[in-house]
């Protein structure tokens, strides 16, 4: 990809304000599923990755300064994940996400540059310091200074330093909690986790209907609609609805819902939920129950 192009989004463009029920900031975390085979082939799909970026482009163009893109890791980190998990005895074990991560952000970062997106991949290591008191100091002064230049920061799954001074996996569905205390936007964070089902589906079944609204208080009866995915590194569903449960209890609106190429592309994710599209199924996970 040509990562000289000129960049599309104005410079210096401020956050503007957020019409009513639309977020102030979306935190759009695009899943792993989506790009790569994460039982198969393991390749990436750079050609899906590329389609994307353009829709991502045009969004970043109509809201500069309030898009944060989180890319799942995929085949690409699953593996590398699998080995962390494996590797009891290394503490630090965790650091070999890094390599992987950074590759699939700069996937994206060359492909939303060719867009005419000022893209920047951050690591989200340096931005957290787990005390052992269990508080977290974040430190993202400079997602908020990329935002204030229109720019859209690029973030991904990650070790952390935890409160021993050893390394953990944060997944790409917990990077959006980072994000929610920094006051990088005016009015409510959503967060979008775009992933190949259509949400919390009430049967195994891809064509199931999907579980509408899920309370983030109240998680107990939405474990038996989980499949058994032995496979996966990161829990798939389970893992991404306890990190998105915890964000809803922060304050963020958080939707699951599919990966579609639609006509009108990502435009959608900016909408007030109730002027989504009839045809998008998702599930919001929200303490706001939807009307
Ligand atoms: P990554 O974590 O690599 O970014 P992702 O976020 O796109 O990927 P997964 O973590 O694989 O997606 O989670 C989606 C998967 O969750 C689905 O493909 C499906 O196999 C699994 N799943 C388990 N239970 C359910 C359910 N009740 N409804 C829908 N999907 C479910």
């Amino acid at each position: 990809a040509d990562v000289s192009a000129a960049p599309r989004t104005a410079p210096g463009a401020a956050p503007a304000t957020a019409a009513a029920g639309e977020p102030g900031l979306l935190v759009l975390k695009v899943g792993g599923s989506l790009l790569s085979d994460k039982r198969h082939s393991g390749e990436t799909d750079h050609a899906t990755i590329d389609a994307y970026a353009s829709q991502v482009a045009e969004l970043v163009t109509a809201h500069p300064g309030r898009i944060v893109l989180v890319t799942g890791g995929g085949a690409l980190c699953h593996p590398v994940g699998l080995r962390i998990k494996a590797a009891k005895d290394d503490p630090y074990a965790a650091v070999a996400l890094t390599e992987p991560a950074f590759r699939m952000r700069w996937a994206w970062t060359t492909a939303l540059r060719a867009h005419g997106v000022r893209a920047v991949p951050l690591q989200t290591t340096s931005m957290l310091n787990e005390l052992a008191d269990g508080t977290t100091v974040t430190e993202t002064g400079v997602v908020s200074r990329l935002l204030a230049e229109g720019a859209l920061p690029v973030l991904s799954s990650d070790c952390v330093v935890t409160a021993t001074g050893t390394l953990r996996i944060l997944s790409s569905d917990d990077v959006p909690g980072v994000v929610l205390d920094a006051a990088v936007a005016p009015g409510p964070v959503r967060v979008v986790a775009l992933t190949d089902v259509a949400g919390i589906h009430l049967a195994r079944d891809p064509d199931s209907p999907v579980l509408p609204h899920l309370d983030p208080d109240d998680l107990g009866a939405v474990r038996r609609l989980f499949w058994d995915d032995a496979w996966d590194a990161t829990g798939a569903m389970e893992g991404k609805v306890e990190a998105l449960a915890a964000h809803a209890r922060r304050g963020a609106e958080c939707v699951i819902t599919r990966g579609d190429h639609r006509p009108g592309g990502l435009r959608h994710l900016f909408a007030p939920l109730d002027a989504w599209p009839g045809d998008v199924p998702r599930t919001l996970i929200s303490r706001r129950t939807p009307a």
